[in-house]
């Protein structure tokens, strides 16, 4: 006998990479790091396999009053955690327009309420077919229709032509849609959208948007936006969401997770963009609304970290190590594609962020193998992710060439 409602039942509530995470670590146990390859979670690893705090980050915890830890932060976030959010995320690339951020806990909120303010039940969500499986969680909660497209051509670049074939239909069935894009550095493949690609993608919504019956909620989702580049050029497509018609709204996704290792404080923001005032102070009470119906507060210290790390004197401490963090992941993933390249094995272009994706429809099946040799990775319908985030440099090539045999044995 269930006791929970029809909406809240589902056959299977636990998330298979946290599930693989939990193999991980008995295999450390067992055989210690040196002999295992944990290439399952997002969360970055130093060469030894342990995850990354930075200095500059929980420094600043160490030394926070208690009182700025134990109390509430305000429900919409400080004032100048959300100034700071917007200021920082967009840099010099910041839109023309209305902008307003309200704290969330994680990307995850973000995309959340994001979801629930902007589609009714029954509306669809359009996502590209490789994606977090979160997006399509949150619309079965909500009972929001999760839709996807081909996310590429033949030869790996965005499929323009898939987008917007899924976005007229959709727009054939209903008023209120919402494409979401995760990019740059997008989870699961490394893929990030060009400027041109962006410009396609925007000119199309704005020409959609000239029926005014409809309103057209664009969610980016930038959680690797700090990994996607050298900290500017990937901020370049930001601009474009300047002057949009007010029915074509945007909403930006920030994270503190992976740009501040900051995984388990919970701390992100929805970000709204209009040309329309009172668009914006509507996003502002619905996310608040929400906000405290949910989780009420974000963390406090970690919106308070971020108030302190952006003031001048501090700023310098942490890109340094963010540069850091983000040279040693390139060096990862050139290594990656190098290898793959002599192997000649078939990987989605690599832009960015923390994985990188092997194309198979043999994926359960090769990663069960690659478990033997303790090389643990997350396999889908669509291929094997790579969180090359998790491993040291010198064990990518064993890595690349594991994969390399499995999948030509099949
Ligand atoms: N979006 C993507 C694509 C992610 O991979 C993640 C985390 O893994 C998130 C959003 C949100 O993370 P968080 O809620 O920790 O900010």
């Amino acid at each position: 006998m269930g006791m929970t409602i029809k909406e809240a039942t589902w056959s299977e509530g636990k998330d298979l990479a946290f599930e693989i995470n939990k193999r991980v670590k008995i295999a450390r146990e067992k055989y210690g790091s040196d002999d295992v390859i944990n290439a399952c979670l997002g969360t970055l690893a130093d060469d030894n396999g342990d995850i990354i705090a930075l200095d500059s980050v929980y420094k600043r915890l160490d030394e926070m009053d208690k009182k700025d830890i134990a109390s509430y932060a305000p429900i919409e976030g400080e004032e100048e955690y959300r100034k700071l959010v917007i200021e920082t995320l967009f840099a010099n690339y910041k839109p023309d327009g209305y902008i307003s951020a309200i704290a969330t806990p994680g990307g995850t909120g973000a995309i959340r309420s994001a979801i629930f303010s902007y589609l009714g039940v029954g509306d669809p969500l359009i996502c590209h077919d490789y994606y977090w499986a979160p997006y399509r969680k949150i619309c079965q909660e909500f009972g929001r229709d999760f839709r996807t497209y081909e996310f590429f051509t033949d030869d790996f670049s965005f499929n323009i032509d898939a987008f917007r074939k899924e976005v007229e239909t959709s727009l054939k069935d209903k008023d209120r849609i919402a494409p979401l894009i995760n990019s740059p550095g997008n989870n699961p493949t490394g893929y990030s959208l060009s400027d041109e690609e962006w410009d396609q993608v925007i000119e199309f919504l704005k020409e959609k948007a000239a029926d005014k019956n409809k309103k057209i909620t664009l969610i980016v989702d930038v959680a690797y936006l700090e990994f996607a580049g050298d900290g500017d050029m990937q901020r370049r497509f930001f601009k474009k969401f300047s002057n949009l018609p007010e029915n074509l709204l945007v909403i930006v996704c920030f994270s503190m997770s992976k740009s501040h290792t900051a995984y388990g404080l919970r701390s992100g923001a929805a970000v709204a963009i209009s040309k329309n005032k009172e668009i914006i102070e509507e996003f502002e009470i619905s996310l608040s609304h929400s906000a405290r119906c949910n989780w009420s507060n974000g963390t406090h210290a970690a919106q308070n970290i971020l108030i302190d790390l952006e003031k001048e004197e501090n700023k310098g401490e942490y890109l340094d190590e963010l540069v850091d963090l983000r040279t040693m992941l390139e060096d990862r993933a050139k290594e990656f594609v190098e290898v793959s390249k002599e192997k000649n094995l078939t990987m989605i272009p690599y832009f960015g962020g923390f994985f990188t994706f092997i194309p198979t429809p043999n994926a359960f099946d090769i990663t069960r193998k690659l478990e033997g040799e303790n090389i643990f990775t997350i396999p889908s319908d669509k291929g094997i992710r790579v969180a090359i985030c998790g491993v040291a440099k010198d064990k990518i090539r064993r890595l690349v060439e594991k994969i390399a045999y499995y999948i030509n044995e099949e």
